[in-house]
């Protein structure tokens, strides 16, 4: 095959949201293209009308560029080889078809979808392969074509020979042979008037000049019918390459079993669209220095699709989150308070108007709240420790330190001096706990443990050096649930001890 230039194609079927294994399909598409200087084509393949929906073709184009995929020819983008969408080809596929027929190569067929279906069970019930009988192919194609202007409604049938080999060279999975023997003759035009997938693919693969067919395992088993209508056509197969699956961990097909499996979800669930990608592009392929971690450019830069996996690929949840949160360790305080922005707000702990000091505030909590999240839908729950300070509703280990016989003496000294003190930096702190040891002799755990519970209402969390500027600069501005300074939480705390409502 004499290639100019590189022509791949991601080929969808509006049915419903696209999940993981078609994003790679794409992903893996675009590299190639990318890499090559060539061309990346959309093409929407909707002649399945009753489970296509506009929606879900609009839905994929924005879950396509939230991964940050682009193309240069598409139904939204143009291109000389339009359209494409497969339901406005309709005249393009027929033109082939009474080509096909009028040559003998193709048939109609009038047998029922009862029919057909008996002869499948009986079929399997027999343990044989259920092939289509061929019946119709015998059939006078003068007397057919009596039928069909009479009204009668056929399907249009490739005929395939009875016997012999066919093959390719797969560019992932090596040379491939398949039985004619268990292929009957496909349908290329249903009685509806729709072409079939085997049928519309080739067709428009052929005319948009595609040279390299690069899609899911599934679809191995179509090749050799593809290719057959190639030849009825006297046309040049493109090459093709076809990617394992992808499965879960427990090597069954990935499903809502797993997690997260359509591609709006996991922008939803706040996973950062660089490492969605970078993610992706692991699965079935590996980098040459085992390097995972990369950027967008780096991955153009090595990806090889020669080099993916025949095996299947296992989208594993908890390598994701890695790569999630190195990509967003890579952010700025900028970038991190940004993306973490719309979280917060949706869960209304963020005003809607933010000022420029809360984006300074948020930039802060943001830079030492996100340490070690997963994805950022988990930020509400973090930021919590900053916006939630309820005393009353305390774990049993935060209830065993207050009722510690150090945890009064400690918070009384602390409320006091904090009183005196009028607000708290570390600095401020770490002197009056200095004093408290001093006046006390009490030290160690039986110092600390009350002071982070009358602080937080936690025992663990951030370290108090960070907490405590983020509190006291919070409680300054306004939220939609005000944040409490150290002084209005020691002094809950302390009321809470000495009312005793104290099942503490
Ligand atoms: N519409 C087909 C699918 O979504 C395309 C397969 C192909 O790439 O040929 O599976």
């Amino acid at each position: 095959m004499n290639i100019e230039k590189i022509r791949v194609r991601f080929a969808p079927s509006p049915t419903g949201y696209i999940h993981v294994g078609n994003a790679r399909t794409a992903l893996f598409n675009w590299l190639f293209a990318r890499q090559n200087k060539g061309v990346f084509v959309l093409r929407v393949e909707d002649t399945d009308v009753e489970r296509s929906r506009e929606e879900y073709e609009r839905r994929l184009i924005d879950d396509l560029r939230w991964m940050g995929l682009d193309w240069d020819e598409g139904p939204d983008a143009g291109g000389n080889f339009g359209p494409y969408r497969q339901s406005q080809r309709l005249d393009i596929y027929q033109g082939y078809t009474q080509k096909l027929l009028q040559e003998g190569k193709a048939y109609y067929c009038f047998c029922s979808t009862e029919q057909l279906e008996k002869e499948r069970e009986t079929a399997l019930a027999a343990g044989t392969m259920p092939i289509y009988s061929g019946r119709c192919r015998v059939l006078d194609p003068g007397e057919a074509e009596r039928r069909i202007r009479s009204g009668e409604k056929a399907a249009v049938r490739l005929k395939v020979p009875d016997e012999g080999l066919i093959s390719f060279d797969d560019l992932i999975r090596g040379h491939l042979e398949f039985d004619l023997k268990l292929i009957g003759d496909p349908v290329l035009v249903r009685s509806t008037g729709f072409p079939a997938y085997n049928y519309a693919v080739v067709i428009d693969d052929h005319l948009m000049k595609i040279t390299h067919v690069v899609r899911g395992e599934d679809h191995i088993s179509n090749t050799p019918r593809q290719i057959l209508t190639y030849r009825a056509l006297s046309l040049e197969p493109p090459l093709f390459a076809h990617l394992a699956m992808v499965m879960g961990k427990d090597n069954t097909r990935l499903s809502k079993r797993h997690g997260a499996t359509a591609v709006d979800q996991f922008a939803i669930e706040g996973y950062l669209a660089p490492a969605f990608f970078n993610y992706l592009a692991l699965l079935g392929w590996a980098p040459p220095e085992g390097r995972e971690v990369l950027e967008k450019a780096e991955l153009l830069e090595l990806f090889d699709l020669k080099k993916v996996s025949r095996s299947a690929a296992i989208f594993d949840y908890e390598k994701l989150h890695w790569i999630n949160r190195q990509h967003i360790k890579k952010l700025d305080p900028g970038g991190k308070a940004r993306r973490a922005f719309p979280f917060l707000a949706d869960a209304g702990l963020l005003p809607e108007a933010m000022t420029e000091v809360h984006w300074r505030w948020l930039e802060k909590a943001a830079e030492s709240l996100m340490e070690g999240v997963d994805k950022f839908s988990e930020l509400p729950q973090k930021f919590s420790l900053l916006f939630d300070f309820t005393p009353l509703a305390l774990d049993e280990e935060a209830k065993s330190i207050l009722k510690s016989e150090s945890a009064p003496k400690v918070i009384t000294a602390f409320a006091q001096k904090l009183e005196r003190a009028g607000g708290l930096d570390y600095a401020k702190y770490a002197a009056i706990i200095e004093e408290i040891k001093k006046e006390t002799g009490i030290k160690g755990k039986a110092l600390f443990h009350p002071l982070r519970v009358a602080l937080t209402a936690r025992t663990s969390g951030l370290e108090l050096d960070k907490f405590i500027p983020l509190v006291e600069e919070g409680a300054r501005l306004s939220f939609p649930r005000p944040i409490k300074s150290c002084l209005e939480r020691v002094r809950e705390t302390k009321k809470h001890l000495e009312s005793k409502a104290a099942d503490i």
